[in-house]
């Protein structure tokens, strides 16, 4: 990355529009805390709001726009609420990661000291496949692997393929390298005995070529048990697409709140920001979100582009992002989540501040 990046930014749906600014001032006040230049953010339509003026929640000059960029940032969306016919079509994030081939959704979930957690000390990443698996909807290229023969009939498709396990496994198992050097395979062999017997034994394969990380595996029933009783115990977690989807509101909300839970979509040249999180329509307009998960999100997405172009600066900014929302939350400035009174504009001024101090 050389200058000042150029970013995507989609505000999305619910929370979206009130968490998405809250990350861009602190991406801002980060960069420009490491030395760096401030990003040139490009804000494009994507959600309800497009439908109006652009004829879909995706228009095509987003998607297009998107493909000069390294990087951009995607509020959550609330694809159920949308009209016919694009409540039943393939949502927003699902239709850019299919689209970029972002198949690698690397999701932490990370208690805070000091915060409320159903399991402290919490401090695992689920690494999650993202373009096949048990998601029909995504799993074609062309039309959908979810039909109904009749109207009393519905089938669904998974897809699980060996190149697909293999390069999502590298990216565990790498991950693994830079933390406890464990990794745990979440799958239901036993019943889905070909794609998750598949699963099983890709993975399997490609851990024979990480002899220096320890791997286990569980069942997804048994694992969600386990996680519950002793999230602390689990380091990197590879799991197909639905699985992980479901483990990582799981994950999240063990750590302290699903508004703490980030992620990032990756490719092997393209990544999106996106909180593990939904657009929480029953809390939206209240300044009460918490901006957490969009933050660390887009922290991660400035390690990935620093790591990626060799750049110090980016890497340095998402370090002192992290810093300063520890910090933060460890002064006791939280959101209602995570059982305190700040609201979501302040909170991310806090955690300016914190940058600045
Ligand atoms: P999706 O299917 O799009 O992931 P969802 O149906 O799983 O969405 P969410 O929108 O993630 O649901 O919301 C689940 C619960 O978590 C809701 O009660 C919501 O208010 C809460 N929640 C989600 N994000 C946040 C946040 N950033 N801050 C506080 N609470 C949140």
């Amino acid at each position: 990355m050389t200058g000042a990046p150029r970013l995507g930014l989609m505000l999305g749906d619910g929370i979206g529009p009130e968490i998405v600014p809250v990350a861009v001032r602190v991406v801002d006040a980060a960069l420009s805390a490491a030395g760096g230049s401030r990003p040139d953010w490009v804000l494009l339509p994507v959600g309800a709001s497009a439908i109006p003026e652009h004829g879909s929640p995706l228009p095509s000059q987003t998607v297009e726009a998107l493909e000069g960029m390294d990087g951009w940032l995607l509020g959550p969306h609330d694809n159920a609420a949308y009209p016919e016919p694009f409540a039943s079509q393939l949502n927003p994030s699902g239709a850019i990661r299919k689209h970029f081939g972002l198949f690698a959704n690397i999701r932490p979930a990370r208690s805070f000291p000091g915060a409320r957690a159903v399991v402290p000390g919490t401090d695992l990443v689920i690494v999650r496949e993202n373009t096949e698996g048990f998601y029909a909807d995504r799993n074609t290229f062309a039309g959908t692997g979810e039909f109904m023969p009749d109207p009393d009939t519905a089938i669904a498709m998974g897809i699980v393929t060996r190149s697909g396990v293999e390069r999502i496994a590298r990216v565990a198992f790498d991950l693994a390298r830079t933390r406890s050097r464990r990794v745990t395979v979440v799958h239901k062999a036993n019943v889905l005995r070909l794609t998750m017997g598949l699963f099983l034994d890709t993975c399997r394969r490609v851990a024979a070529e990480y002899p220096d990380v320890d791997v286990d595996d569980y069942h997804i029933d048994a694992l969600a048990a386990h996680l519950v009783r002793r999230a602390d115990h689990f380091d990197v977690i590879v799991a197909e697409n639905m699985f992980g989807d479901i483990l990582s509101d799981l994950t999240g909300e063990l750590a302290g709140s699903l508004g703490i839970a980030p992620s990032i979509n990756a490719s092997r040249d393209k990544a999106m920001a996106q909180a593990a999180h939904g657009s929480a329509p029953d809390i939206a307009g209240r300044d009460v979100a918490n901006p957490i998960a969009m933050i660390l999100s887009a922290s991660m997405l400035l390690r990935w582009l620093g790591e990626r172009g060799d750049d110090a600066v980016p890497v340095d900014a998402a370090q002192r992002i992290d810093e300063a929302v520890a910090r933060t939350v460890a002064a006791g400035v939280t959101t209602p989540d995570l059982g305190g009174t700040c609201g979501t504009e302040d909170f991310g001024t806090a955690v300016v501040d914190a940058l600045a101090g």
